[in-house]
């Protein structure tokens, strides 16, 4: 994770893994533009065993996705990979991501009472 310098709170970690689409409605926000506010953002979950080593490294990655962008993608709430093609996989599966500040995403959660969903069924 790497450090940003946000003009409203300083220096701070960024979350590299938010949807493009709701990065950009971040910063029309901030810069006093409507933007198309999310009502949902999806958490997409990839869990990532790697058995490389005699260690075994698991760890989860959460993605924040729009809700146009669950359905076109068609995504599931979880998952799993083991492998670097797996991985690659993935990555081509989801939307582009974008960064953003870790707290302005929270703000933005807060000042639009958006709802973060967790888990859901692809009709
Ligand atoms: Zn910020």
């Amino acid at each position: 994770m790497g450090i940003v310098r946000c003009k409203v709170h300083g220096e701070v970690g960024v979350n590299p893994w938010i949807d493009e689409k709701i990065v950009n409605n971040i910063r029309f926000d901030y810069q006093g533009l409507p933007p198309e506010k999310e009502k949902k953002i999806f958490v997409v979950t990839l869990q990532c065993v790697f058995d490389e080593s005699e260690e075994m490294e698991v760890f989860n990655i959460n993605h924040y996705i729009s809700e146009e962008n669950i359905y076109k993608y068609k995504l599931k709430h979880l998952y799993r990979i083991s492998t670097e093609e797996e991985e690659a996989k993935f990555d081509k599966k989801i939307p582009q991501l974008g960064v953003t500040c870790g707290k302005c995403f929270e703000d933005y959660i807060e000042k639009y009472n958006i709802e973060v969903v967790r888990e859901w069924e692809i009709k």
